[in-house]
């Protein structure tokens, strides 16, 4: 048997570099901007996924809203529920936009004869019963959504209590179900019709997803005004929590002003982390799938990640009728 020299019979722990090490090896010292980014992005995935998420006290439940379409809202509910369901939270996705896109996504079947939030909407059916699982994670739910929905609108338009019909069904299900979510995420339509208002009546935090690109605020003062509205008549709890950059091109100077005005008007609420311009992102829903699945150590699944466990981190804002209790006692 040929003799093992001493150089060669290290333990596999000292002789196999991490990734890390050899990404750091190799790009460390130099001024390769490729070689920079997976050395960086690499130290992120560790750091993401190597913590914990702290688990909120109650459910949290999110609408993810803009009246502007294409600005990400879609891919934002989606991906950071994959992401909070991978970290070992318990998440249910309301589909509200008649494009389905969250339930395509999700890869969750959505075609016109099955049961969707539009019958949930219209009363033929509980959310219990309509509820699909996502194929990727055993912990996140989906309420899908079909064409169907944009019938809703108008239907329910003459209802007197067609701001409440989302809230009904949710409380309903939620009172009943033996499921404790953590998150709840209900994936808006780009308009400030009734579908909306019945997700901010339900919703205790809207999620602004903001587009980095020119004209990225216009509009976000009529959407200010219709959340506002809704908190003095009839949600008092609601709150806009959060805002997160989208499409974000670190290449790009725009990107970088975009964030910036949006930090100077919104510092409380702006997320720090930002969502990078990504095809991965943007061809992951035609596979059926979030980008943390489809990818999951692509720069968009780990911006994803930072981004929930942000949100995390952040926790719920005090609800505004819990501190008005407070304040009376
Ligand atoms: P909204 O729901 O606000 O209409 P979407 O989430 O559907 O917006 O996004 C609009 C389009 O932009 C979609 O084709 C989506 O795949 C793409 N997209 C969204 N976020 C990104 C990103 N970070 N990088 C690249 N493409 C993206
Ligand atoms: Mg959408």
């Amino acid at each position: 048997m040929a003799s093992v020299s001493r150089e060669t019979s290290s333990t596999p722990s000292e002789s196999i570099e991490s990734a890390n090490e050899v990404l750091r090896r190799i790009f460390g010292d130099s001024n390769s901007s490729l070689g920079a980014d997976l050395f960086d992005e690499s130290e992120r995935m560790q750091k993401v996924s190597s913590v914990k998420f702290p688990r909120p006290r109650r459910t949290r439940i999110i609408a993810v809203a803009n009246q502007k379409g294409g600005v990400g809202k879609t891919t934002t509910a989606v991906n950071l529920s994959s992401a909070f369901a991978e970290a070992g939270m318990k998440v249910l996705v309301l589909d509200m936009d008649p494009q389905g896109n969250a339930s395509t996504a999700l890869g969750i079947e959505h075609s016109g004869d099955t049961p969707s939030v539009y019958d949930v909407i219209e009363g033929r059916q509980g959310i219990e019963e309509v509820i699909q699982v996502c194929p990727d994670f055993k912990t996140l739910d989906v309420v899908p959504s079909n064409i169907d929905l944009s019938g809703a609108e108008l239907e329910i338009s003459t209802l007197p209590n067609r701001t409440d019909l989302l809230k009904n069904a949710l409380d309903e299900y939620l009172s009943t179900t033996r499921k404790k979510y953590d998150y709840i995420f209900i994936d808006c339509a780009p308009s400030l019709g009734l579908l909306v208002l019945n997700a901010l009546k339900v919703a205790e935090e809207v999620l602004i997803p903001i587009q980095a690109e020119y004209y990225a605020l216009e509009g976000l003062g009529q959407l200010l005004k219709t959340i506002q509205l809704v908190q003095s008549s009839f949600n008092p709890d609601l709150e806009i929590s959060m805002m997160l950059v989208t499409m974000y091109d670190r290449r790009t100077s725009l990107s970088r002003e975009v964030y910036e005005e949006v930090q100077r008007h919104y510092p409380s609420i702006l997320l720090k982390a930002t969502i990078p311009r990504a095809v991965r992102i943007s061809e992951a829903p035609s596979f059926a799938q979030s980008i943390i699945a489809y990818d999951g150590k692509s720069s968009g699944a780990i911006a994803y990640r930072e981004a929930a466990l942000e949100i995390a981190r952040r926790g719920a804002p005090v609800k505004r009728s819990e501190y008005e209790k407070v304040g009376k006692a």
